[in-house]
């Protein structure tokens, strides 16, 4: 991987560029999805899985700003999971609603 601080290529297990560039914390790496759009179409199909999507989906940004990266991710990863279910329940029920 490249440095972002002095541009030279480490391997991709290496912890610390010989600049001193921490690869560990949060610094050149992207913030994860947040899924804030999908969450808020959750929450108006699916209260109770929307609720839970916003409530990860802000805790994305906050782990990610703190340097917890690992956090930031699993947050992210469930955000996502709620918006999943949120929507495939709703899907479902507009489709028992439409057919009955
Ligand atoms: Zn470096």
């Amino acid at each position: 991987m490249k440095c972002p601080q002095c541009g030279l290529f480490n391997p991709d297990e290496a912890q610390r560029c010989d600049c001193g560039y921490d690869f560990t914390t949060t610094r050149g790496h992207a913030e994860p999805p947040t899924y804030f759009v999908p969450a808020l179409l959750t929450l108006l199909l699916s209260l109770p899985f929307g609720v839970l999507a916003l409530v990860f989906s802000s805790q994305v940004h906050q782990r990610f700003i703190a340097g917890d990266l690992a956090g930031a991710q699993r947050a992210s990863q469930l955000a996502g999971a709620m918006c999943a279910a949120g929507l495939a329940i709703s899907a479902v029920l507009a489709l028992i609603f439409y057919l009955s």
